[in-house]
């Protein structure tokens, strides 16, 4: 493989041959041609571990009973209930809070217990951690992702659902997250939470994007 092909990956592939494994159509810089089998070996044992093994189960499952005919919104009831989870935590924006609540209606009325946390909670000012006072034009208070983590970890949640928080305190929330967390919705103010919406016009309405 020469240099520049080495600084290819999946990315840049054409063919997708990876879907059927059909080797004979693998592009030469191509991932499973060259991949490390012992990195690929230490991911497939990490799905013997018990919960991990469990989501990815459920997961096939959902998406093999249901492909193409359940939104996200019933995907995420469906896992959670095979899932085996009982109290599902709601980390969501405070934009996004009358979405949250129709959702925890639904979660309540399939029979989970639900307890959400606002990203605004604690109301603490973006100056105290330092934040600049210019970012106030979007509101004194700021996200608290990490309370919302450590307020669904203390109720000891079986699963967390992500409900539009912003570009990097969802990476926080995941990260102090002890439960699992999926996301239901990503937040995206200009396209009415549909961040594809750009990427499909990305040819055309937003080429400028593409501009130097
Ligand atoms: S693994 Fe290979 S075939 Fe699959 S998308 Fe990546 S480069 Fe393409």
């Amino acid at each position: 493989m020469t240099n520049e092909q080495k600084t290819l990956s999946c990315i840049d592939c054409a063919v997708k041959a990876c879907k059927k494994g059909d080797a004979e159509k693998y592009p030469e810089f191509c991932l499973t041609k060259n991949m490390d089998q012992d990195l690929l070996q230490e991911a497939l044992a990490c799905y013997q571990e018990e919960e991990n093994n469990r989501v990815m189960f459920t997961a096939a499952s959902v998406e093999s009973d249901f492909y193409g005919k359940m939104t996200r919104v019933e995907e995420t009831v469906e896992f959670a209930k095979r899932i085996g989870a009982k109290k599902i935590g709601i980390a969501t924006c405070l934009g996004l809070l009358e979405e949250s609540k129709i959702f925890a209606k639904l979660l309540r009325k399939k029979g989970f217990e639900v307890y959400g946390i606002c990203c605004k909670a604690g109301a603490v000012p973006k100056t105290e951690i330092g934040i600049p006072e210019k970012c106030e034009n979007s509101g004194k208070t700021m996200c608290n992702p990490i309370l919302q983590a450590k307020m669904l970890n203390a109720e000891q949640t079986d699963l967390n659902v992500s409900i539009g928080l912003c570009v990097g305190h969802d990476s926080l929330f995941n990260k102090y997250s002890n439960a699992l967390v999926t996301t239901l919705v990503a937040k995206d103010r200009v396209t009415g939470h549909n961040p594809c919406a750009i990427l499909y016009n990305m040819h055309h309405y937003y080429k400028n994007l593409m501009e130097d």
